[in-house]
């Protein structure tokens, strides 16, 4: 069994990700600022004897021995890395640096997970992994999208340079329960918009599409890619059913028989109009595909939000400001 770091650990993906390493008998190290994750999201883990949390900001090095990195650290969310887009960039840049110096030191395999954002407003399509990309440099997402770029060009140069060991998953958009109620993104706004009788914001005329993978298919291909002799070059992760943005929304108020309606505002600059992941490098390398079809990855995810909703109105209910106390 490995000793294991998991940078960005506290958040969505990197909780699934800890606990099916621990599932499989690793010893894990957990690293997270907390910025977009929460302890909460580890909290049923935290006794666990071998899982350590600890708290850093990847911007700073750090010293620690370990066989395998998964280098998740970094918003992912457009709401939340465009927050503080400057620090979204030291993130994917010094942050990257950082994870890979540690890698080099103790020699220890490195995945970065990357992301389709990589593609930009593609004019391929679906993607595959040998396009170079429409990404605009200036954009409000190009702190994100161009973040990511670099830290995929400094992982292939100390691969080259210095014969690091790593591993490049460019993600698509994953979705599942442990999405912060706050997100911003698609799958947890149209759920809680339809669970709480909001409208359903849907940006521009709702005919951009993107192709949804469900959290737990895309951890196995993570773990997979980790784990896969000797391949360097990036691998897509995700899942190829595309949906427009406006079928989703009347997924989702079917599914939770929501009284929402929808409503259109205005498409947010550099939107990307289209996304699929062509995942034939996955199929074939890691013998990978999603096997968890949308419906049934939004019926697994929506009973978490009502969870949550229903601890935000008990905690409300109960607390000092409660009516009659
Ligand atoms: P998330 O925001 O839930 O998780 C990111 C985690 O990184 C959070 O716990 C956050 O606190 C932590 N973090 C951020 N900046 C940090 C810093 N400077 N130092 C230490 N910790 C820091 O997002 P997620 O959806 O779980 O995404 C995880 C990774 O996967 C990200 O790198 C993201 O770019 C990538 N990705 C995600 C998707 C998706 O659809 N979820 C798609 C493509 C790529
Ligand atoms: N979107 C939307 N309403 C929302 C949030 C997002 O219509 O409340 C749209 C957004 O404009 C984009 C798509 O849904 O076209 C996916 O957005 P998300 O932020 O989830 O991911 P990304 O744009 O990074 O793929």
């Amino acid at each position: 069994m490995a000793v294991i770091l998991v940078t960005g650990g506290a958040g969505f993906i990197g909780s699934h990700l800890v606990e099916y390493l621990l599932e499989q008998g690793h010893e894990v190290l957990s690293l997270d600022n907390y910025f977009t994750g929460c302890k909460a999201n580890l909290r049923h883990l935290q006794e666990h004897a071998r899982l350590e949390l600890i708290r850093h900001d990847i911007v700073s090095p750090i010293m620690l021995e370990v066989e395998q990195i998964y280098h998740l650290a970094c918003p992912a969310s457009p709401v939340h890395y465009q927050y503080n887009p400057v620090k979204t960039i030291k993130t994917n840049v010094m942050g990257t640096l950082n994870m890979l110096g540690l890698a080099k030191r103790v020699k220890a395999r490195i995945l970065l997970a990357s992301t389709s954002e990589v593609y930009g407003d593609p004019l391929m399509h679906p993607q595959k992994e040998d396009y170079w990309g429409n990404v605009n440099c200036l954009g409000l997402r190009s702190c994100y999208d161009e973040g990511k770029r670099v830290a995929e060009t400094l992982m292939m140069d100390y691969h080259r340079q210095n014969g690091v060991d790593i591993r490049i998953a460019r993600i698509f958009n994953t979705y599942g329960p442990r999405m912060a109620l706050n997100d911003g993104r698609v799958i947890s706004n149209f759920i809680v918009q339809a669970l709480t009788g909001q409208d359903i914001t849907v940006y521009g005329e709702g005919r951009q599409t993107r192709s949804f993978c469900y959290v737990s298919d895309l951890v196995e291909g993570l773990v997979r890619l980790m784990n896969c002799p000797d391949f360097h070059e990036p691998v897509n992760l995700g899942n190829p059913e595309e949906y427009p943005i406006v079928d989703l929304a009347r997924k989702i108020i079917a599914l939770t028989h929501s009284p929402s309606r929808l409503v259109f505002g205005p498409l947010p600059p550099d939107d990307p109009a289209q996304r699929q992941p062509d995942i034939s490098r996955a199929r074939n390398l890691l013998q990978w595909q999603p096997t968890v079809p949308l419906e049934e990855g939004l019926k697994n995810t929506i009973p978490y939000f009502m969870k949550i909703l229903g601890e935000l109105k008990r905690t409300v209910v109960a607390g000092p400001f409660a009516p009659g106390l």
